[in-house]
């Protein structure tokens, strides 16, 4: 029952990537609660595995899985040096001239990271913008430089090539690591390997990483179950309407859990033991029905997510990616560590 979270599978996964990273190094990108899968427990996990290399969005997420890593672990904190932020023991990845000075006039001679934009627009030094500072900023040492592809898991996708020929512009010769690649990236290979790789997603079992462990389990407990009859409807909006006799279970999660709304209707199913359990009617904030006619014996909890129905598989039957199905996941799952 609840959420089930294999770190060993996670600490394959990163082993696969760096693997599969050659001579780079693979950090490990544990942003947003490790994809809500609770970075103070899969952090030191990774550092186990090998990681040394760490990646958070906000300076706070650095210090909440900061004391649970050894000292010769780096954290980057993403956002770079926002106004205020708590930096301490920390690695900002500094995005902007503007983050470059504050942070050299408030922490000079801490390491610092720099972040280039190669064409993404999000985050990042634009071309002209990192030719003005490029010579101030390597003399002050970065640990790293870095950017990010916008497009990595669209193999063909032209503006891989345009990126990377970029990156190479703005960085040939520089002389500091360098870092192009996540999941995504990894996979396009060596050309966009560099000197660190940065997963995410593929720790976590998510695409486009296909070759990944599984690393979830949800069970869901069955609160009742009822038997339906020709015409009588289930849930809100009367949206499903029984044609046949069913029998109807009446499951504890809903999409105040992250399991969205909009997979009502769309085959999401529940498993028992591989066995398929559609979802039927609206998903509602606390609860979900499910069809359990084809089963001769309902069991104490249905799987939303197991082997028969990966993240991704989720996410394609609610409309969005394994990214969104992981990050949603609900705080009100029991969290077992396997
Ligand atoms: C989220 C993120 C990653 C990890 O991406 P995945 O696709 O999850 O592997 C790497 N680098 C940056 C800058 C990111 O924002």
């Amino acid at each position: 029952m609840g959420l089930q979270i294999d770190l060993g599978a996670i600490q394959a996964n990163w082993r696969a990537l760096a693997d599969r990273s050659g001579a780079a190094r693979a950090a490990a990108v544990v942003k947003a609660n490790a994809y809500g899968l609770g970075a103070e427990r899969v952090a030191p996990a990774l550092y186990d595995a090998g990681a040394r290399d760490f990646f958070v969005a906000l300076a706070a997420e650095g210090q909440a899985i900061r004391p649970h890593l050894a000292d010769d672990a780096q954290v980057f904190v993403l956002s770079g040096h926002m106004d205020g932020a708590d930096l301490a023991g920390l690695v900002p990845v500094l995005n902007s001239p503007q983050q470059f000075f504050r942070d050299r006039a408030i922490r000079p001679g801490r390491p610092f990271a720099i972040q280039l934009d190669t064409g993404m627009n999000r985050l990042g030094m634009e071309p002209a913008q990192w030719a003005a500072i490029r010579d101030e900023a390597l003399a002050a040492g970065p640990v790293l430089i870095m950017s990010h592809l916008a497009c990595a898991d669209e193999p063909d996708h032209p503006a891989n090539a345009a990126q990377l020929t970029a990156f190479h512009q703005m960085t040939d010769g520089c002389g500091v690591p360098r870092s192009l690649a996540a999941t995504g990236g990894i996979l396009l290979g060596p050309d966009y390997h560099f000197d660190l790789t940065r997963p995410g997603v593929g720790l976590y079992g998510g695409l486009p990483f296909a070759d990944a462990q599984p690393v979830l389990r949800l069970s869901l407990p069955v609160i009742q179950t009822r038997d339906v009859l020709p015409g009588e409807f289930v849930g809100y909006g009367a949206a499903w309407v029984a044609e046949s006799p069913r029998r109807i279970a009446t499951v504890a999660a809903g999409y105040a859990d992250g399991l969205h709304r909009a997979m009502s209707g769309r085959g999401a199913s529940l498993y028992a033991a591989g066995t398929a359990c559609p979802i039927v009617g609206r998903v509602s904030m606390d609860l979900i029905t499910v069809d359990v006619t084809a089963l001769a014996e309902v069991p104490a909890a249905l799987d939303i997510i197991c082997p028969a129905q990966k993240i991704d598989d989720l996410a394609a039957r609610a409309g969005t990616i394994g990214y969104e199905i992981l990050t949603s996941l609900g705080r009100r799952y029991e969290r077992t560590y396997l």
